[in-house]
């Protein structure tokens, strides 16, 4: 049980962070670290799990690659915040509380919403009960344990996005026994410069993985899936990559969301109907001058340092500054040997440099390393984590907000 649960309001200002992913984990790191010393405030990070999601590598989680054990709590040790393992229920945004595993709540003053997204399996008929996703850890294992228990078949992996991409690549490596097939609107690496996207054509094609763009699918069977014009695809595992979804907890809650039920933020990233709550990674509708921001590691973990930066500016009685992000890569794994790196303006679209091959792999590597030593340092020097490319000219905002 926490104090917090205590009714009526403390001395202390409460902030409560949902969700220790890469964005909710800067937040925290950073806050923690910029208010420690002051004093007065209190900082809790609730999460499903104490073991640190490293979402971006879970396809290879999903192939039964062991990935390294590493600790919210042990993380947030000497930082002075809190942490509170468990599943976000509820909340309720004019009680200011949350509730956790349907039976504690939790009181706060400010409460930065990070509980991220998962792979939207409402999108077709039977994606729910017959397909398998990345969308957590958990997930992943089940996967994986699917996978090594195949022995030979057919994997489909529908949706030809990044994640798609990456974990088609992924299975067809691990696992040569079984013939790969990758279905979506979109041919693979579509965002890329014209270099960009045939190399990752060629690599699926070395892989063996069997690209089908411009299919639709519209159900998903126990043993096939059903594309738009009535052809089926026998599959002995669906794995389903194409879109994401949010948790619908921020809606319920009455806040304002956008059509996919991302909280919409102001340029600070409090959300616009409940000024005391910050919105941050990929459950948040964050407007930039080149429109709203998706999910991304690399703008996620920017907008959680944001908000601390923002709660600590707000309880000093100063303005909170506006959020400025600008994207400038795109790596995508294929396999373990193999990768691509597309080079992005700050709008995400894309450069005519990339890199290829084992510098890419490499490039790719420090990338996806890179969040927990980023959060180490931040701890111990908390203006180490407040640099990021603020776009320029593309992340401007014109329009009145
Ligand atoms: C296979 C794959 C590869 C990717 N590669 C890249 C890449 O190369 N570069 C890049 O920039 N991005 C990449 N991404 C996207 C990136 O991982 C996400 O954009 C990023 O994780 C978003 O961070 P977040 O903190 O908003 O959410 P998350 O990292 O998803 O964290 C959310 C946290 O909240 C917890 N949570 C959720 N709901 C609840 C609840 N109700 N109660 C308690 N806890 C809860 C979750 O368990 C999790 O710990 C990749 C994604 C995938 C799936």
């Amino acid at each position: 049980m926490c104090a917090q649960q205590d009714s009526g309001r403390a001395a202390t200002h409460r902030v409560l962070i949902l969700g220790a992913g890469y964005a909710g984990m800067a937040a925290a790191v950073q806050l923690a670290g910029r208010v420690r010393r002051r004093g007065g405030v209190q900082v809790t990070v609730v999460n499903g799990r104490e073991r640190f999601t490293e979402r971006m590598r879970l396809h290879m989680t999903a192939t039964g690659q062991g990935l390294a054990e590493l600790s919210v709590p042990e993380m947030l040790e000497g930082t002075g915040a809190r942490f509170e393992r468990g599943w976000v229920t509820a909340v309720d945004a004019e009680a200011r509380t949350v509730r956790i595993d349907d039976d504690r709540v939790l009181h706060y003053d400010t409460l930065v919403y990070a509980l991220g997204g998962v792979a939207d399996t409402s999108a077709v008929p039977g994606a729910e009960d017959h397909a398998y996703t990345l969308s957590g850890a958990q997930e992943a294992e089940l996967l994986a344990d699917r996978l090594a228990r195949l022995g030979g078949g057919t994997v489909v992996v529908a949706g030809s996005g990044l994640t798609g991409v990456e974990s088609a690549a992924e299975i067809a490596e691990r696992h040569p026994e079984l013939n790969v097939v990758l279905l979506g609107r979109a041919e693979p690496g579509a965002a890329m410069n014209p270099k960009a996207r045939a190399y990752v054509q060629a690599a699926l094609d070395r892989l063996g993985v069997r690209v089908r763009a411009g299919a639709e699918v519209v159900k998903v069977l126990p043993d096939a899936v059903e594309l738009a014009g009535g052809e089926s695809i026998a599959a002995d595992t669906v794995v389903w990559t194409s879109g994401t979804r949010v948790s619908p907890l921020a809606a319920a809650a009455g806040l304002a969301v956008d059509e996919r039920g991302r909280i919409v933020t102001d340029a600070a990233l409090r959300s616009v109907s409940h000024p005391e709550v910050y919105a941050i990674g990929d459950a948040a509708a964050i407007r930039q001058g080149y429109g709203v921001m998706h999910g991304t590691c690399q703008g996620g973990m920017p907008t959680g340092v944001h908000a601390a930066l923002s709660i600590d500016r707000v309880l000093k009685g100063k303005q909170p500054k506006p959020f400025r992000f600008g994207y400038y890569h795109t790596p995508v794994s294929l396999g373990r040997g193999d990768a691509v790196v597309q080079f992005t303006r700050p709008d995400d679209s894309p450069r005519r440099i990339c890199l290829t091959g084992r510098l890419a792999v490499r490039y790719k590597e420090t990338v996806t390393a890179s969040p927990w030593p980023t959060y180490g340092r931040m701890k111990k020097m908390p203006a180490s984590g407040a640099f990021w490319p603020r776009g320029g000219r593309f992340t401007r905002v014109r329009e009145a907000r």
